[in-house]
């Protein structure tokens, strides 16, 4: 390729193109997942649509590989790639509310920390993730599943519109007047279809939460997740949560001499009048008492904020994700089973529940194709030290075969490893063949593949 063609891209974009001769190369290329090393041909830190425009248009006529970065926590590390062009969208994160519509336009490298704390100066709040630092471009676009999932369904089915730069390098809006399909397959296909560089959501009166922590000993981990199983089915909506398997870490409302020891924890967040939080929880205080807890009215903000810390960039990461519709004795076993070796402070087991109004969305009115399951479950691994690769891959894959049984074929594509490419058409289920259709239509060169990728 002519040095003068990425010389023109430098010149035409009114952000940073770091090539590998730059200073900053090696920061600007690294991502959260500390297993993922590639080395890109440019990153572009877009600062505008029109920034990303050209880096689309340059990629596609030198025939290089698009990589699409926000928040940067894509597990198998899909916001880089070798000899590619990352399309670094960190710049954009301007987050605007409309307090009397009750909707925002948020551009699509926010994080959901900044989202968070614009919205709620408004009292307001839409689903989004239960970690600050995760992007809302790669969250909502596979899915989004978090904290108010019950009371207000997914992130993708609070999205009203979204400006999309398609392969073509045209700008286009979808909604469910423009680009209806696009606006269809963008809400759970992930970022096949362009790059999105703005989103409009719908928010909903949430400001203070009562929830947080609880840690139940191991012996009552069998109580707990069956109270879980019961409860959940027809628990009020305005109750979110999961249960996680999770050490304890060294916090101060843990006894000290527990740090350090695997617990299973509920992790609640009620977003209902806030009197009524404690009435929420009192069918689990009578299954089991908590070991430890920090629970209370805070911010939403600040719940959603609140295990940040386990999470920091830089460690190794190898997740397995599944569906599930019933959690049943069998696979109650398998969690027990597996649940307490669980071999690193960050790592955790999270069974989400995606009931409620996630519930009464069709199947078939988003990409987002499992609206029969009761529960999205992480197989989450994270361990800050190499030399443990083995053992920590080990125990996912091993907690994930124990329940892969007791489970539907597909899984959250957002919880996935790039070794799960070949459970796409699981994930999907009915809507699949549909968004091969749509992939057809707006990238039929499959520039945009660096993904779970829906192959035209
Ligand atoms: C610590 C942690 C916590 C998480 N918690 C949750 C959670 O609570 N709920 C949940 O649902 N998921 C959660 N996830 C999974 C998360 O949804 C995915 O990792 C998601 O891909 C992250 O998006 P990102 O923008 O941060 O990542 P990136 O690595 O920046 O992007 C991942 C991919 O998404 C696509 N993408 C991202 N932004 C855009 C865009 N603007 N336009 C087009 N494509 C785009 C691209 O294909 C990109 O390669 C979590 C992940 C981590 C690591």
């Amino acid at each position: 390729m002519a040095t003068a063609t990425l010389g023109h891209l430098r010149d035409h974009v009114r952000g940073e193109s770091i090539m590998p001769e730059d200073p900053g190369y090696d920061d600007a290329r690294r991502v959260y997942n500390a297993m993922i090393d590639r080395r890109p041909r440019v990153i572009v830190r877009a600062e505008s649509v029109e920034d990303v425009v050209e880096a689309v248009n340059f990629a596609r006529e030198n025939g290089l590989d698009v990589a699409v970065r926000g928040g940067s926590h894509s597990v198998p590390g899909f916001g880089t790639g070798d000899d590619a062009v990352v399309i670094d969208l960190n710049r954009m994160q301007l987050v605007e509310v409309d307090p009397d519509r009750r909707t925002t336009r948020a551009q699509g490298g926010a994080t959901w920390g900044a989202f968070n704390d614009a919205t709620h100066a408004h009292g307001l709040a839409t689903t989004g993730g239960i970690i600050s630092t995760t992007g809302i471009g790669g969250l909502t676009l596979g899915g989004g599943i978090g904290y108010l999932s019950r009371a207000y369904g997914l992130s993708c089915d609070n999205v009203i519109a979204a400006e999309v730069v398609t392969a073509d390098g045209k700008i286009v809006v979808a909604s469910e007047h423009e680009n209806a399909d696009l606006f269809w397959a963008i809400r759970g296909g992930g970022g096949n279809f362009g790059v999105v560089t703005a989103i409009e959501y719908r928010l909903h009166p949430v400001r203070e939460v009562y929830g947080g922590p609880m840690f139940f000993e191991l012996s009552d981990a069998a109580d707990v997740l069956r109270w879980y199983r019961d409860f959940i089915v027809d628990a009020p909506e305005e109750l979110g949560g999961f249960p996680a398997w999770q050490i304890a870490p060294p916090l101060p409302f843990i006894p000290e001499e527990r740090h350090g020891e695997p617990f299973i924890a509920f992790v609640s967040c009620w977003a209902g009048p806030l009197d009524d939080g404690p009435a929420a929880l009192k069918s689990l205080r009578e299954v089991a008492a908590p070991m430890a807890e920090h629970v209370g009215p805070m911010p939403y903000p600040a719940l959603n904020s609140a295990f940040d810390a386990l999470v920091p960039p830089g460690l190794q990461h190898y997740w397995k994700a599944n569906f599930v519709k019933e959690l049943s004795d069998d696979a109650i076993a398998a969690h027990l089973e597996h649940g307490p070796r669980v071999p690193a402070v960050n790592s955790t087991v999270h069974i989400y529940p995606i009931n409620g109004a996630c519930h009464r969305v069709a199947p078939d009115a988003t990409a987002f194709a499992y609206r029969d399951a009761t529960y999205a479950t992480v197989i989450a691994g994270m361990w800050p030290d190499p030399a443990e690769n083995d053992a920590n891959t080990k125990w996912v894959r091993d907690f994930y075969d124990a329940t892969a049984p007791h489970s539907e074929p597909g899984g959250y594509v957002n919880f996935m490893a790039d070794d799960d490419q070949g459970r796409i058409r699981d994930n999907y289920k009915g809507n699949y063949d549909r968004l091969v259709d749509v992939k057809r239509a707006y990238d039929p060169g499959n520039l945009f593949h660096l993904n779970q990728n829906i192959k035209p």
